[in-house]
């Protein structure tokens, strides 16, 4: 089946999918995408992202990469959820209403809790609120309505985890004291990187593209500025990529003249063979999947305890630490690069897991 015809179907086989599911609603106008790649470790979950798409296949295709990608995140994470997406087609601009997103709550709450969404680029708490009207299986909800609340410090926390992990293998202590570290991207998750980082005594350089959000760290915190367009030829010790996905390609990583890369940006390696020549560079890579997966950890502590507790979340963010060491300790005894470590690490756990819960019990007797 290489047939053009038969995308949906060739994909799901080359990426064992177990599900994919059209949403119609002619009365609200919602037409949207579930994808659901794997429950072994749990139930489904990933955010609802909003987009205009030009074609069926490419709001499916980007439903079916984000979902896997959230199946690597939290097998990776050591948590017990699978992966699943949703796309909403159409302008988050000017075709969001409440009752779309109520029309999207009841179709979620028909899958029984099979997969839970969240905000993702697009939609906003105030949407996420709206589906919450039609279902329980929404996981990013205000603190008013006993969720989490912003996520963006959790996230930054994750990621010093593991700047300091990787600061160990580098210079055989975690401390980034008297460090550089360039942080391009001033946003939820950057600004609070740079937050965090600046009580640790390193140096910090920050770029963004929006002078607002660099004002607002510059009036804030001891920094030195650099243009988008030299970010990537700074001398640094480590560079935190906190904006867009993409940026480790064949161009950047020519120019980087950094020892690690850290950062929460998504998708961050533009191809795999990105991934062996910064290896290959002796930069060290901490995969991003791994690195910025406190915001999820924090934000998902209420599913499996019924109320979200700060303290415990935190707990559990900071285990991000333990995550990044077995990376770079697969990676250094296959001789592999850190991103295909990381991989393997959470493919491993799913087998394994998968293969203990074949054990019966009470409950499937
Ligand atoms: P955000 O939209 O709040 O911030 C992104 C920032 O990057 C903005 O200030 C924007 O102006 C800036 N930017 C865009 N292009 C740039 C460029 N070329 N150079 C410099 N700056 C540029 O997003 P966020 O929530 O902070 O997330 C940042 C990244 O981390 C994204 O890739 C996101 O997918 C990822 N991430 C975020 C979280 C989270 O908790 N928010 C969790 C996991 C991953």
């Amino acid at each position: 089946m290489t047939d053009d015809n038969w995308k949906i179907t060739n994909y799901s086989r080359k990426y064992d999918f177990e599900n994919v599911i059209f949403c119609n609603d002619n009365a609200t106008g919602l037409k949207a995408i579930i994808a659901i790649h794997d429950t072994t470790l749990g139930p489904a979950a990933g955010g609802c992202r909003m987009w205009t798409y030009p074609t069926e296949w490419d709001a499916t295709e980007d439903a079916m990469r984000l979902a896997r990608g959230m199946t690597y995140k939290y097998a990776a994470a050591g948590l017990n959820l699978g992966g699943g997406k949703t796309v909403v087609i159409g302008d988050p601009k000017r075709a969001k209403s409440e009752s779309l997103f109520r029309a999207l709550g009841r179709f979620l709450e028909r899958l029984g809790g099979i997969y839970l969404t969240g905000e993702d680029v697009g939609t906003t708490l105030r949407d996420m609120e709206y589906i919450a009207n039609e279902t329980r299986y929404v996981i990013t909800l205000p603190k008013s309505l006993g969720g989490a609340g912003p996520i963006g410090g959790a996230t930054a926390y994750g990621v010093i985890q593991g700047m300091q992990v990787a600061a160990l293998k580098m210079n055989r202590t975690e401390s980034l004291e008297g460090l550089t570290v360039v942080v391009q991207g001033l946003g939820a998750v950057g600004f609070e990187v740079v937050k965090q980082l600046s009580s640790l005594g390193v140096k910090l350089l920050v770029s963004d593209i929006e002078n607002e959000k660099i004002r607002a760290v510059q009036d804030k915190f001891d920094v030195g500025v650099v243009s988008p367009e030299e970010v990537y030829d700074i001398p640094t010790d480590i560079f935190s990529p906190c904006a867009l996905g993409g940026i480790l390609n064949e161009d950047t990583i020519r120019k980087l003249k950094c020892r690690i890369v850290a950062g929460s940006a998504n998708n961050q390696l533009k191809t795999e063979e990105d991934g062996y020549t910064i290896e290959k560079k002796g930069i060290i890579y901490v995969p991003d999947y791994v690195l910025n997966a406190g915001g999820t950890i924090y934000d998902t502590d209420r599913i499996f305890h019924g109320s979200h507790n700060h303290e415990r979340a935190m707990e559990k963010v900071s285990r991000i630490k333990e995550n990044v060491m077995r990376v770079f300790e697969l990676s250094e005894a296959e001789r592999i690069p850190t991103f295909l470590a990381a991989d393997r690490l959470a493919e491993k756990r799913i087998l394994e897991v998968g293969n203990a819960k074949k054990i019966r019990t009470h409950a499937n007797l």
